[in-house]
């Protein structure tokens, strides 16, 4: 599997990088540990790799307003452990952590994670439950984006994610996730947050995409989240929103997301008694 011919630029300011996404073809680089091995197999395609890594504006993590501003070259294993992360947002560190090897995880970036379109990935979940933004800067300016929209419809053409915003939750949030043994990409991972309105509830894997279940929510509303009411919330769910696929059914995806969605309801739970 060789790498095809591509050009590749390393701008020092984010509107360089700018004019050079409205190349065809171009392409943003951070950590490349999805774009790399796409392009050697042959699963993506790339004319010029616009390395973003050295652009001050994409770094760093801190508080913004109610928020959590996590600079979207954070790398999977900084948020892993930043302290800020963990106490805010224990779902993200704890997704980030979940997250292939500590190769993979030492150069791979929160955004590169929330970017890569088309597999499912860890970090999408964990901030559809902490109902996340993205900041983007694109050819039409600044804008945010809603974690949602983003996993529905991707990273617009030409854009950067520059950052990602968390509200903080305190501990009252989780991640639980069952990884595919060969890729460790998962085969099911589920994210909550419970909140003063209801659970956050949203899931991967067993689903075509990240996706918040409102109805399971609307169903445990109130509580109380024992193993028994999750478990009937999700078999309340239609069949189809879970896609078979690698040996698995349907039913059998349906009942694992309810059982990790129950696991982490009770550690949410625990972290705050
Ligand atoms: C062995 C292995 C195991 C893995 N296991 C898991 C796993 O268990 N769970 C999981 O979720 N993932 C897993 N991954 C994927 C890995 O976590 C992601 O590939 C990584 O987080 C992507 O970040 P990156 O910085 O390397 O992005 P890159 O590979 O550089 O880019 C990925 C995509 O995002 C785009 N992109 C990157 N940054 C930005 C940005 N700031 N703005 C706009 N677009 C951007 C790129 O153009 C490209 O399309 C695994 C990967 C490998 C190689």
């Amino acid at each position: 599997m060789i790498l095809t011919d591509f050009d590749y630029a390393r701008p020092a300011a984010l509107d360089e990088a700018l004019a050079l996404l409205a190349t065809p073809g171009a392409r943003v680089l951070a950590g490349g540990q999805s774009l790399l091995p796409g392009l050697r197999t042959g699963a993506e395609r790339a004319r010029l790799l616009v390395d973003v890594r050295h652009l001050a504006e994409l770094r760093g993590v801190g508080r913004a307003g109610g928020s959590l501003r996590i600079g979207a070259l954070t790398t999977l294993a900084e948020l892993a452990a930043h302290p800020l992360v963990l106490a805010e947002a224990p779902e993200l560190a704890a997704a980030a952590r979940a997250n292939g090897d500590p190769q993979v995880r030492n150069l791979g970036t929160a955004g590169g994670n929330l970017a890569a379109a088309g597999r499912a990935t860890d970090l999408p979940v964990a901030a559809l439950a902490a109902d996340a933004r993205v900041e983007l800067a694109g050819p039409a300016g600044r804008t945010t984006l809603t974690a949602e929209r983003l996993a529905a419809s991707g990273v617009p053409a030409g854009s950067v994610l520059t950052a990602l915003l968390v509200p903080a939750a305190g501990p009252a949030a989780a991640f639980e996730k069952a990884a595919d043994r060969a890729t460790r990409y998962p085969l099911c991972a589920a994210a909550v947050r419970v909140t003063p309105d209801g659970p956050r509830i949203a899931v991967t894997g067993a689903t075509p995409r990240a996706l918040r279940l409102r109805g399971v929510e609307d169903r445990l509303r109130g509580g109380p989240y024992t193993t028994e009411a999750v478990l009937a919330a999700f078999r309340a769910e239609p069949r189809e929103l879970f896609v078979p696929g690698r040996g698995t059914s349907a039913e059998y995806l349906g009942h694992l997301a309810g059982v990790l969605t129950a696991r982490a309801l009770a550690r949410a739970a625990l972290s705050t008694a």
